[in-house]
């Protein structure tokens, strides 16, 4: 890539290419910017989201089995539909295939798409197939609804608002650590026998995520609407940011809150690695980071998998980690996946 679209950043450069673009369709309600773009269908809302995935940047092949992959991107494209506060219902799933892919491969990979479909109760709607000369590419698209009343973007945040979070964070990021360890050691021996046991918690993290249904029915049991919401593909600090910037508000998050694995310590310690760096900016978790008006916290008590980790504070503030000694350190994103 080139330094010039290097130096925008992602989010940058999305902002470059599409602030021109002026909406000409009354029922075109939110476009880039969110998880999900936002359609006015009639009675509720469509959401729609769209993701790439390419071999070499998003997973690598070597040690990604194929039904796991196939699993993996209808997850990461029905997570945006939650993100919204919607029900994902249709997924369509387009790929180019390089020569090195055979039958049996791409079958088990559409195995994968089939379970997570199963699993979640959405359909595969349609996709395009194309032979590709630079690896699998992959681009999923998920189609969902949302009540008019009930739709959550990123910029809702208010001051005092609960900064929430599902399950733990970092665990994915420490399962792809131990198979980049392994793929390095055994790189060039005949019949690799990676040393994964032991090791299943985090390797299915990372190889099998799964999406934030059931928060998304939990809120609706519990009458709680979020003020924001995004789901977490690429650390807690960039989206805690992206909530920031959407909403106007500033962020405290307290660190010794952050929800971390026991098994994502274990890694780590063995790896002379830092859980909290691994929380904060690991990615591919798929949990998800919701924000919830502070008088609804004993509603809050209520959604099981949850931890509060922070707090909305004013505009001007900016986003930061507090440590148990009060420091407060700043929040930062990491760029682009394997920028060069
Ligand atoms: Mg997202």
């Amino acid at each position: 890539m080139n330094k010039n679209i290097v130096s925008l950043g992602e989010f940058g450069l999305i902002e470059h290419i599409t602030h021109n673009f002026t909406v000409q369709n009354p029922s075109t309600v939110h476009g880039p910017g969110d998880d999900a773009a936002v359609i006015d269908a009639g009675e509720k809302y469509l959401l729609v989201s769209t993701d790439l995935l390419l071999e070499g940047i998003h997973f690598d092949l070597t040690y990604t089995p194929f039904a796991h992959l196939g699993y993996k991107v209808v997850v990461v494209g029905i997570s945006d539909i939650y993100a919204m506060n919607g029900c994902p219902q249709q997924v369509t799933v387009s790929v180019g295939l390089s020569a090195k892919l055979d039958l049996p491969q791409v079958e088990e990979f559409y195995r994968g798409v089939r379970m997570a479909c199963e699993q979640y109760g959405v359909d595969l709607a349609g996709g395009d197939t194309s032979s590709s000369l630079t690896g699998f590419s992959i681009s999923v698209t998920a189609v969902g609804k949302v009540g008019k009343d009930k739709i959550t973007y990123r910029s809702g945040a208010q001051i005092n608002d609960l900064i929430c979070v599902t399950g733990n964070l970092g665990a994915a990021y420490m399962g792809l650590q131990l198979l980049e360890r392994e793929k390095r050691a055994l790189a060039g021996v005949a019949d690799p026998k990676p040393r994964f046991e032991g090791y299943s918690y985090i390797l299915q993290r990372q190889l099998k995520p799964e999406a934030q249904a059931g928060l998304i029915e939990s809120l609706a049991e519990n009458g709680i609407v979020p003020t924001a919401m995004i789901d977490i593909s690429d650390g807690l600090a960039s989206e805690m940011l992206h909530i920031c910037k959407a909403s106007g508000c500033g962020a405290r998050i307290y660190l010794d809150k952050l929800p971390i694995a026991h098994e994502t310590y274990a890694m780590a310690e063995e790896l002379h690695a830092d859980p909290v760096v691994a929380a904060l900016n690991g990615g591919d978790d798929y949990e998800m980071l919701f924000i919830v008006p502070l008088a609804m916290r004993e509603k809050l008590t209520n959604v099981s998998g949850i931890d509060l980790i922070g707090h909305i504070t004013k505009e001007g503030t900016g986003a930061a980690l507090v440590t148990p000694d009060g420091e407060e350190i700043a929040l930062q994103a990491p760029g682009w996946k394997n920028e060069e």
